[in-house]
């Protein structure tokens, strides 16, 4: 029997702004992942996408003064190319506009409807229009969104509402327990899922209200919530393809602002769905910048583009990883990202690399790369993973210099020869964080050419 696909996804990002850096962090992630397990001979498929309904997009498409299909044409565009500029090798690039994904997604709306487990009943409550979504008490802080700190709207409408009954819960929490990375979003998933607001999850809103949106099946008063249209990508993705037998999702990578998206109705429309659950939800932390929330207002956005022309693509991929903490909330500042580039990638690994392949060059030593066998890291620890191949180069480093490996006799050429082999292996380990730059520390290593890899920065 054929083995599966490993199958990775990023959530897909919302098209009412341009992109930035949070989504680039789980491209980034997930094309990590993706070369990682290439490297173990798997086969991977990765998806990526745009979400583009919702209230938030109609009422950007108006400010911007476009019809909302030709606003998100464009800012979808700008998504995917972010992709490409920073070398992510994605196989799909979804998009929630499309006719073959609605369609699907209204196929899956009379599956849950047949299953019984849609209700429509009146409801109110407080509502915040930057997250689409009706707050509950504990996410409500002096009236205001505890994430936006917006004011909330009270809202009264008759909405259709996935049920989740007692048991599904108990399926859901199992899932949880043994899927939902890192611990701390366990637990806070799981507190959610026991908070009595999540009996029912309301999947509809008006149309007259909210227009930008898949039609409701048989009710022409509703279309379809933004979430219960957009977690589907996942599986929609695969039916454009056909390649719909790569479900479950070995790795879906999140956001912390959207666990209870994909830790709770995402498994409960899956159950009532008759599929199986992802095997892992990986969910990542938030980029601050200076100590603070990015914000437009405060002018301390870091927009990818800024990374790439400061460090290049390669040391923007190296550095995301190796200077913030993916899974906890980090900091980010351009000393902290100058400090690393010059200190590791331009003197530790750059350094490195010439300063061996010229001693090779000197006694024209070759070693047979080809008997070096792959090794693999913490991969779903990113920052310790680059960490612990830092320390390796500095042991080179230090190899070098306590063994005085430039003198020309035989117990130094069999030292050298041990530190080609372990920078051939340090290039390997590296490969799925900067593919361009291990091809060529191998090209190098292989042609005793030594190029700089990395220049220093300049002030
Ligand atoms: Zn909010």
């Amino acid at each position: 029997m054929a083995v599966k696909k490993t199958y990775i996804t990023t959530s897909i990002a919302y098209v009412n702004a341009e992109p930035h850096i949070g989504f680039l962090y789980e491209l980034l992630a997930g094309d990590v992942l993706k070369r990682y397990y290439q490297a173990q001979g798997k086969e991977v498929y990765f998806l990526t996408g745009t979400d583009e309904h919702g209230i938030k997009v109609a009422q950007a498409a108006t400010a911007a003064g476009k019809e909302p299909q030709n606003f998100v044409d464009e800012v979808s565009k700008k998504f995917e190319q972010l992709g490409k500029d920073f070398n992510i090798d994605f196989d799909y690039f979804i998009r929630t506009t499309n006719p073959e994904h609605q369609k699907f997604v209204q196929e899956k709306w009379q599956q849950l409807e047949s299953a019984g487990v849609l209700k429509k009943k009146k409801y109110s409550g407080l509502y915040c229009s930057g997250c689409e979504a009706f707050k509950t008490e504990g996410e409500i802080e002096g009236g205001r969104c505890s994430v936006h700190e917006k004011e909330l709207e009270k809202i009264e409408e008759e909405n259709w509402f996935l049920v989740i009954e007692e048991e599904k819960k108990k399926k859901i929490e199992d899932w949880i327990n043994f899927s939902v990375y890192p611990e701390t979003r366990r637990q806070e998933a799981i507190n959610v899922l026991k908070s009595d607001s999540y009996d029912e999850i309301s999947l509809s809103r008006s149309k007259e209200r909210y227009g930008w949106g898949v039609p409701v099946p048989g009710d022409e008063s509703q279309i379809m919530y933004v979430w219960a249209d957009a977690l589907f990508n996942y599986i929609s993705a695969l039916k454009i393809n056909n390649k719909e037998d790569l479900w479950p999702a070995d790795i879906q990578i999140v956001g912390k602002d959207i666990v209870k998206f994909h830790a709770i109705i995402w498994p409960a429309l899956l159950i009532a769905c008759g599929y199986e659950l992802p095997k892992k939800l990986l969910v990542h932390g938030f980029i601050n910048s200076d100590g603070k929330k990015m914000s437009k207002s405060l002018g301390n956005v870091i927009s990818p583009h800024q990374l790439v022309d400061r460090y290049g693509v390669e040391a923007s991929r190296y550095l995301i990883f190796r200077g913030l903490s993916f899974y906890d909330d980090s900091n980010f500042t351009w000393a902290d990202f100058d400090h690393l580039y010059n200190g590791e990638l331009a003197n530790g690994l750059g350094n490195l690399v010439a300063r061996t392949i010229g001693l090779a060059k000197k006694i024209n030593l070759r070693p047979d790369f080809a008997k070096e066998h792959p090794t693999s890291g913490s991969i779903l620890d990113f920052r310790h993973d680059l960490i612990e191949l830092n320390a390796w180069i500095n042991e080179c480093d230090q190899n070098i210099s306590a063994n005085k490996v430039w003198e020309e006799t035989e117990s130094k050429r069999s030292n050298l020869d041990g530190i080609l082999r372990r920078i051939w292996t340090i290039a390997g380990r590296l490969e799925p964080y900067t593919p361009e730059t291990a091809k060529e520390i191998r090209r190098q290593l292989t042609e005793l050419d030594s190029k700089p890899l990395f220049p220093r920065l300049e002030k």
